[in-house]
């Protein structure tokens, strides 16, 4: 869609509306109102970029406590654009992360960060989670964890996502200042 902007002037441009882009400019909206300006180079929804496709991860389990901080104040960020679009976004369901032995980041970072942030998890070893799912071959993995449903590594619903920023965005219920 092309769009003649009357307003010639703005507060904040926002260049590229793939997934980052479209959620700078609308959280920028919710602060600056029409102040904020989205520039894309191709037709909305294309497939050029990183962004549009089914789905993508987010989930708790990271190597830093602050990163773990962070994918937490993201999922309440997601809830906060369902509710502005009511539409569901985010698919939850439960994860599983495998380690080598020899793993350039160890299994225990990401504990450590979960448990510093109150992250509930499982520990599993190689025997238990040929258990869980029948089809893994771990000859070389020794340690996974599991976190429970509801808790971790939802998807998000990329196209979707990037698409309801932009309808938000655009719509002026959706910002605080006129
Ligand atoms: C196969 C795959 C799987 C992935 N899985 C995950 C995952 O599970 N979890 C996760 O968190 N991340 C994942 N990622 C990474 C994530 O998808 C990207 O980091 C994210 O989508 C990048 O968004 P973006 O807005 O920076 O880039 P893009 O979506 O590529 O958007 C950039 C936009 O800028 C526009 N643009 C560029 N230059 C200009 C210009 N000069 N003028 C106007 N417009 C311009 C482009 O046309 C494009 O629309 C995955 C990536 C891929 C490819």
């Amino acid at each position: 869609m092309t769009v003649t902007p009357t307003k010639r002037e703005f507060e904040y441009i926002v260049i590229g509306l793939g997934g980052l882009g479209s959620g700078a400019a609308y959280w920028l909206a919710r602060r600056a109102g029409a102040e904020v300006l989205g520039l894309e180079q191709f037709a909305l929804g294309h497939d050029n970029g990183a962004s549009e496709d089914h789905s993508r991860i987010i989930r708790l389990s990271y190597h830093t406590p602050a990163y773990v901080e962070l994918a937490r104040d993201a999922y309440a960020a997601w809830r906060a654009v369902e509710e502005d679009g009511d539409e569901r976004l985010l698919v939850i369901s439960g994860g599983l992360d495998l380690w080598p032995r020899d793993a350039a980041i160890p299994m225990s970072d990401y504990t450590e960060s979960m448990d510093a942030q109150g992250v509930p998890y499982e520990r599993l070893d190689a025997d238990e989670i040929r258990a869980v799912g029948r089809s893994f071959v771990l000859r070389t993995m020794s340690w996974g964890s599991t976190k429970p449903r509801a808790v971790s590594s939802p998807r998000a619903r990329a196209m979707r996502c990037t698409s309801a920023w932009r309808v938000a965005t655009a719509r002026p219920s959706s910002r605080t200042r006129p």
